[in-house]
């Protein structure tokens, strides 16, 4: 663990401009500096940082955060990572906690894993010279060939892809990546902990766990090796081995090697957690908002090299929750693109749980019987590859269809058919999809060849459809967009809710409908209060002027909460500092994260936009912005205070409610002499 001390020293001394320069090119611009995100895809910028707060926010895709944040989501670090991180460039002293053991235990776990990275990019260098030097690697280039990879080619996407991927050949021969670790120094034993070199059983020494594979690293979000995939290579023909100067290996059993094999788990390994290509994918990931999982980690490759970058496998394993919540990381949707076949399908049917565990919306793309997505894409293109990605059905459709796909044989087979397809439905949760689902009835019919419309209206009652459109959170967390395109019942919801004009059209039923006029000038006067709480974030030290009395007055609702939250954080802050330093000086900047974790959350958005790129670059031209608008709000709000008591006032009378006739009128009488005073 790191102290505490360390954290405040690095969060004091970072600069966001130094540390998120790295990655984007700024500009400064006004009290921020602007830049293309690096979160999403766009040309022209509109990623704020502010060195001021050391703080960002995109006014695109409304990432925000600190630098610590940015190392975090940009590169994949942990916090404490991101923290050393931040202090080695700084150079700041990074100061463990714990007693003197711990702090060394730590340091020697450390220190161990950093010998297992090591041990893993030393083999990962040395397959990939192995790749141009060795002899017999043109039986490695061959295979990449076969797939269209060109190794030879000077320049073009397929070599970048093979750089990406770390792409090598492991060697012929019992130990020759134990020698290379022996001639660089290293030890056996973080090579053997990774699953690199295995113990002889008969005697000491260590030989090659990959011998003649064609390699690929297993990268984690950092970039670093942590495992390998190897596939199994023709073996070479006497000719070729005499002319390599090389004698057979004579392995001691006749069985043909394992077309693939990975690297086993380790304490930097856990298959579970990592997905292929994902270190190489995410920008790609992200600016296209969608994640593709092939089967296959060579897919993964071909599909690189091909243009077709936002792809990963999962290796040696189903797929599972904690590789969707690391996809989550980036997107929320994901498609699979599995080969036709029933191993394919069962592993697209076993993915559902976990992606909907981890809130990953997952669409199926279909290829055709026999194909896999590198054949897809060398007959094809990388623009065949999109068609089928871009045709993709939900996940429950295509269940469904795969379920009718089967040949039918027999009622009790329909019979079985239906309960399935039935099964499928229920298990479904979203009410959207659901909905959508029960317009497939009248096809499981048709498909089944079932006519008796009795039987039909069982299915369907079975189903339960409830046709009321959902409400709550599923209408924000990314699931309306499930059927965009296919579905009737989430386009005509979408439309409902777009087309929707809160400044016109109350909705009937819940309060009294509001003449246009007066909801308009609600709007405005919101608008108001927003600029005048904004001040408030561009000069935090107008907190303390006179005029900040006068807003804590007139200011309503998130945004009167959201003052007097700023006003507590400044308040803190200051009584703080002032033990301290010169307390004029803290005030005039407040960390964004205390801010932003105050107030509520509805002018988080707000809060950080403006906190990343403050409207005023001058305290005085802000605070004269500030009072006219305060005058402004004043204004608008007696207007529609008087409209209201007016208001009530008619209706007291038309109820001839004498007791609150009175109590309306001396309320009024009240406020006018209060605006007079
Ligand atoms: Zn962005």
């Amino acid at each position: 663990m790191i102290s505490q001390e360390t954290v405040d020293r690095v969060k004091s001394r970072m600069n966001a401009i130094r540390i998120i320069g790295e990655y984007v090119k700024l500009e400064r611009r006004g009290r921020s500096h602007i830049g293309l995100c690096p979160f999403h895809k766009e040309k022209t910028p509109s990623f704020h940082v502010s060195d001021e707060r050391n703080f960002y926010h995109c006014f695109g895709c409304s990432v925000s955060g600190d630098p610590i944040r940015f190392l975090m989501e940009h590169e994949g670090l942990s916090f404490v990572e991101a923290i050393r991180h931040i202090a080695e460039r700084e150079g700041i002293d990074v100061v463990e906690t714990g007693d003197d053991r711990d702090r060394l235990q730590a340091a020697e776990q450390r220190r161990r894993l950093e010998e297992m990275y090591d041990a893993g990019a030393v083999a990962a260098t040395f397959y990939e010279r192995m790749l141009s030097e060795h002899p017999l690697a043109e039986l490695a280039r061959d295979e990449l060939r076969k797939r269209g990879l060109e190794p030879d080619q000077q320049s073009g996407d397929g070599i970048d892809a093979m750089r990406a991927f770390r792409v090598g050949y492991a060697p012929y021969g019992w130990d020759n990546l134990a020698r290379q670790l022996r001639d660089q120094g290293a030890g056996a034993q973080p090579a053997e902990r990774v699953g690199l070199l295995v113990p002889r059983k008969t005697g000491p020494g260590h030989y090659d766990r990959f011998r003649h594979r064609l390699m690929f690293a297993v990268l984690d979000l950092r970039g670093r090796v942590v495992a390998f995939s190897g596939r199994a290579l023709p073996e070479p023909t006497e000719e070729l081995l005499a002319r390599a100067g090389l004698s057979p290996l004579g392995t001691g059993n006749s069985d043909a090697p394992a077309k693939y094999l990975n690297s086993p788990e380790s304490p930097i390994y856990r298959k579970r957690e990592v997905l292929f290509g994902l270190y190489q994918a995410r920008h790609s990931v992200r600016e296209r908002d969608q994640c593709i999982l092939v089967e296959g980690n060579f897919d993964v490759v071909s599909l690189h090299a091909r243009g077709i970058t936002n792809v990963v496998a999962p290796l040696g394993t189903a797929f599972t929750a904690e590789q969707g919540k690391e996809i989550r990381r980036y997107t929320n949707q994901a498609v699979m693109l599995f080969d036709g076949d029933s191993a394919g399908r069962r592993a697209t049917e076993s993915a559902r749980a976990p992606a909907r565990e981890v809130g990953l919306v997952v669409r199926v793309a279909s290829l055709p019987d026999g194909v896999d997505p590198d054949d897809l894409a060398r007959q094809g293109g990388a623009d065949a590859v999109r068609r089928v990605v871009g045709a993709s059905q939900s996940m429950l459709e295509y269940l469904i269809e795969s379920t009718l796909d089967e040949k039918v044989s027999g009622a009790l087979d329909k019979a079985e058919r239906i309960k399935r397809v039935k099964a499928l439905m229920e298990e479904e949760e979203d009410p959207t999809v659901r909905a959508m689902a029960k317009s497939y009835a009248d096809t499981v019919a048709e498909r089944l060849g079932i006519a008796d419309p009795a039987t039909l209206r069982a299915l369907e009652a079975s189903v339960g459809v409830d046709r009321r459109f959902p409400s709550g959170p599923s209408q924000r967390d990314g699931r309306a967009a499930f059927h965009s395109g296919s579905a009737p019942v989430a386009e005509e919801r979408r439309g409902g809710i777009n087309s929707y004009d809160p400044l016109s059209e109350q909705p009937r039923g819940r309060a009294a409908p509001q003449p246009p006029e007066r909801a308009k000038s609600r709007n405005q006067a919101h608008e108001i209060e927003q600029e005048i709480f904004g001040a408030f974030l561009d000069f935090p030290s107008l907190l303390g002027d006179a005029v900040s009395w006068e807003a804590a007055n007139l200011l309503e609702g998130d945004l009167a909460l959201g003052y007097v939250a700023l006003r507590q954080v400044w308040e803190s802050v200051g009584q703080v500092q002032s033990a301290t330093e010169n307390p004029a000086n803290a005030r005039t900047s407040l960390a964004p994260e205390s801010i932003l974790g105050a107030l509520p959350q509805s002018l988080s958005s707000y809060a950080s936009q403006r906190l990343a790129a403050p409207k005023h670059d001058q305290l005085d031209p802000c605070r004269g912005e500030l009072v006219a608008n305060l005058r402004r709000l004043e204004k608008l709000q007696a207007v529609r205070e008087a409209a209201h008591v007016v208001d009530e006032l008619h209706q007291a009378q038309a109820q001839g409610d004498f007791e609150q006739e009175l109590s309306l009128l001396s309320e009024r009488f009240r406020r006018a002499r209060e605006r007079r005073r």
